[in-house]
Formats: structure tokens, C-alpha cells, sequence
């Protein structure tokens, strides 16, 4: 049996989770889970600076959000650690002395001006602009001249010029020709290890047998088989899935809203909704299903069923997932995950009627896309904040109107029992003393009851809102 795959997430922190990033993640996880394997989560942090400590504890707060455990990674700590490169600058040092111990790298002096000046003139010339070796051949003399003038020197790889093949899982033969690549940094001058060489390290230390990653990556995959081989390791499986796009075809940046998944939960996305969302993006399930727990995913997750070409961010359809989420959410779950947008929204949960709140919940909780919509969704139900929209106040300008929403009020005031049949009964009185019926009728009394046209079945606002209160906003076209 082939041994258990160990795949891992490596994001740098040098920003907020981007929703692209995470469905990277999310393969990782799947294909780890799906087949029993582990998935270890890896900070890449090497550029001091961009990265921030922050957006390192955004990120892992974020993965745990969306329910993307790791086997190993920060907060627990397995046998390959540490799972931090800035923890791991000792390694990357004793295999750069490996590389100038079989004479496969050597120290460049170039200044940057110096390489932009030739990339300029590569391009001026209509040649691919890379690095053209100026300081693969120096003399010991020539370095040591350069290194009195005080040049900081960084370390290249001499690239081979050789063909580099492999066979990706998503894209299948992938070709690459050594010929027209240049001799690339792997440590910086600064001293710290540049991505490619620290990721073929950490990957091969951290026996990673699938590297799952996206497109923009393929060309990095290239230099780094180059220096699987000039180690003499053997390199993992590779498997580049597309990028996710904005509604242009470009890749999906902030320009075309919103775009981490920071933001995301901001909004009131649920995870399950999220993650169900970016497992589908480029890929299909079984039978057209677009609704799928977390263990539906995973048991239908396959990197072949992964599309080739760019998957369409559809904020839309986002929300129709998360409508669908909110609406299965079980109840006391789903008003302990509203609280904190209550809170936002202006209300004080904690010092409501428990059940009552409950009550207002059910009662809108069909018409939410968004958690952050709760505020709007039941602002009528407290007497500070009702009152009459423009378009309440056109319905109830008439006579007609006027005498439907007295003639209910009235029977309220003689009537009693339960508000259920309370609003049964005052529609029957109401549409027999007045022979209105239909929009004519209800049409009013929501806009008396609520102040606004539109909003849940008029008998469940009236049952949330009771007798007194209903009475009461009635009891003004009483004049
Ligand atoms: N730190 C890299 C990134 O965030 C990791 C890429 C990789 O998976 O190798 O893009």
C-alpha cells in the first residue's frame, strides 16, 4: 500500500487570508483527510519585511474558523518542527553549505541597480529578462576585490541546462528547458534563505509527499526540482490547481471586492458555507450536488476532478449558499453565532428575553443572506426603532387603508386569547366589516404593524410582537 500522504499549507503572513490561498488550504486538507493522511500547516516568514506576527495569528485563527485542522504546525508541534522558517534558519545555512561544498552555487555581488540595468537591457533587446551569470565565473581574486569594496554578496544556483520534466496531477506532462532560466538567488544577501531553496528543504525534512499549490507556482516548481536534484533528494508529487478569477478572467484581487476571509466572516458568511463554496469553485461533485458538508467533500474530494482553467468567483452564489447554511443552522447554535452581530448591529442580546429573542430569530431567520442583514431584518420588533418608511406611510394615506388597520385594531381592543387567534380572528372581523380582501387588506396592517412593506408572514409578526404592542401601534389611526 502506498504510504499515507502528507500534504501541507504554506502561507507566508504577509497579509490577510486571501479566499484563493484558503481553497488551497482546503485541498491540502481534503486530499489529507480523504485519504487518511496528514496535513501540516507551515509558516513561511523568511521576509522579515512583510511579514507580521499579526497576520500570522489571523491566518491560523482564520484556518481554525473555517474547521481546517492540521496534524502539524504552529500550536502542535510534531516531529518534523519547528514549523516556523524563522525557527529553522540553522537548516537552510547547513544546506547552502552543502551546495558550495559540490560547487553548486557561488556568491553574487550584483547591486540591484545593476540587475534592473540588465533586465532593462534584455528587454530593450526582446530577450527574456533573467540573470545572465555576470558573477558565476569570478575569480577568488575578483570576489575578494569585490568583497573589500564592502558588496554584500548574495548566493545564486547554477542553473543546469538541462530539460525538467514531471507529471503534475492536475495538468499532466509539464515541460520546463534549463536553458532559459537564470541562475537564481537562493540566499539573499541579507542572509535569509530565498522561498525556493527554503521550501525544497522544508518540503523533503518534512517528508511531504503531494505539494498542492496553484498555477501561479508552476514556474517555481521548475527550480525546484533543480534543487531536489542538485541535493539528491527525491522530489514530491506536484499538482498546481487553477487560480480563482474575478468576473473579468483576471485573478481575483480587491479591486474586485471582497477578497480574504477575514472580510468574508465580517460580512456574517458562515464557515460551513465558505469552505462548501471554495470546495466547489473548479471542481465538481457527483451528480451536480452544490451543497456539501465538510465529510461530504472529503469523501468526494479528487485532484482529477480539480479544473484546468481559472475558476469564477461568484459572490452570489456565496450567498445562496449561506442563505441555505443559515437557514439549517440549528437554532441555539445559530443565536450564539449571531450575537456578536447583534451586539454590532446596536442591540444588547444579553439583556433580552431569551425566548423572545428566539422568537424574532425564527421569525426572520429565513430572509438572511448575511448575518450582518440581522439588524435591518428586525429593527420593527423594538418600539425605539419603529417607525413608518415613506412607502409605509403612501399605503396608509388612504381611507380605505386607514379603515382597514382601525377596524383590526379595534377587535383587538374587545377581543382575547391568544395572539395566534387574536390574528385570525381580527383578518375574519376585518374582512367582513370592510368586504377588503387580499394585498388591500394585508398590505396595511404590515405597514401599521411594522412600519415598513415588505418582511416575514404577517401571522408570525404579529404572534412575536403579542397583543399590547400590536394594539398600541395601531391605536394612532384610531384619530
Ligand atoms: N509561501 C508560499 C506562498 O504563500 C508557499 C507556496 C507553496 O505552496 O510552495 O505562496
Amino acid at each position: 500500500m502506498a504510504p499515507k500522504p502528507r500534504v501541507r499549507f504554506a502561507p507566508s503572513p504577509t497579509g490577510e487570508l486571501h479566499v484563493g490561498n484558503a481553497r488551497t488550504a482546503l485541498f491540502n486538507w481534503m486530499f489529507a483527510r480523504h485519504f487518511g493522511g496528514e496535513f501540516i500547516l507551515r509558516i513561511e516568514d523568511t521576509d522579515e519585511s512583510r511579514s507580521a506576527l499579526s497576520y500570522q495569528l489571523n491566518l491560523i485563527d482564520d484556518l481554525k474558523w473555517l474547521g481546517m485542522d492540521w496534524d502539524e504546525g504552529p500550536q502542535k508541534e510534531g516531529a518534523y518542527g519547528p514549523y516556523k522558517q524563522s525557527q529553522r534558519l540553522n537548516i537552510y545555512e547547513d544546506h547552502l553549505q552543502k551546495l558550495i561544498a559540490t560547487d553548486k552555487v557561488y556568491p553574487c555581488y550584483c547591486t540591484e541597480e545593476e540587475l534592473e540595468e540588465e533586465r532593462q537591457s534584455l528587454i530593450l533587446s526582446k530577450r527574456m529578462p533573467r540573470y545572465m551569470g555576470k558573477c558565476r565565473n569570478l575569480s577568488p581574486d575578483e570576489r575578494k576585490a569585490r568583497e573589500e569594496q564592502g558588496r554584500k554578496h548574495s548566493y545564486r544556483f547554477k542553473v543546469p541546462h538541462l530539460t525538467v520534466e514531471f507529471d503534475d496531477l492536475i495538468r499532466g506532462a509539464m515541460k520546463f528547458e534549463g536553458e532559459a532560466i537564470g541562475d537564481f538567488i537562493i540566499v539573499r544577501s541579507n542572509g535569509m534563505p530565498a522561498y525556493n531553496f527554503a521550501v525544497v528543504i522544508d518540503d523533503h525534512l518534512m517528508a511531504i509527499t503531494h505539494v498542492i499549490r496553484g498555477e501561479d507556482h508552476l514556474s517555481n516548481t521548475a527550480l525546484q526540482i533543480m534543487l531536489y536534484r542538485a541535493f539528491g533528494f527525491e522530489s514530491p508529487t506536484f499538482a498546481h490547481h487553477c487560480l480563482i478569477l474575478g468576473k473579468d478572467r483576471s485573478k481575483l484581487s480587491k479591486r474586485h471586492g471582497s477578497v480574504s476571509v477575514g472580510e468574508f466572516r465580517k460580512q456574517g458568511i458562515l464557515p460551513e458555507a465558505l469552505i462548501n463554496y471554495l470546495g466547489l469553485l473548479g471542481s465538481s461533485f457527483t451528480e451536480g450536488r452544490e451543497v456539501l458538508s465538510r465529510e461530504e467533500m472529503i469523501a468526494a474530494f479528487s485532484l482529477e476532478r480539480a479544473s484546468k482553467s481559472g475558476a469564477i468567483f461568484d459572490e452570489e452564489k456565496l450567498h445562496w449558499l449561506n442563505a441555505i447554511y443559515i437557514r439549517n443552522c440549528e437554532n441555539e447554535d445559530f443565536i450564539k453565532r449571531l450575537f456578536p452581530f447583534l451586539q454590532q448591529a446596536g442591540y444588547q442580546p444579553d439583556k433580552l428575553d431569551a425566548q423572545w429573542l428566539k422568537n424574532v430569530i425564527d421569525t426572520v431567520k429565513n430572509d438572511l443572506i448575511k448575518l450582518t442583514d440581522i439588524g435591518g431584518h428586525i429593527r420593527f420588533f423594538f418600539d425605539e426603532q419603529y417607525e413608518l418608511t415613506d412607502a409605509a406611510k403612501e399605503i396608509l394615506a388612504t381611507e380605505g387603508a386607514r379603515k382597514v388597520v382601525t377596524t383590526f385594531g379595534e377587535y383587538l381592543a374587545a377581543a382575547q386569547g391568544l395572539p395566534k387567534d387574536l390574528y385570525a380572528g381580527a383578518i375574519k372581523y376585518v374582512k367582513e366589516k370592510t368586504g377588503v380582501k387580499g394585498k388591500e387588506l394585508f398590505m396595511p396592517i404590515r405597514a401599521a404593524l411594522t412600519g415598513v412593506v415588505h418582511g416575514p408572514e404577517l401571522d408570525r409578526v404579529f404572534e412575536v410582537l403579542g397583543k399590547e404592542k400590536a394594539a398600541k401601534r395601531l391605536q394612532q389611526y384610531n384619530k
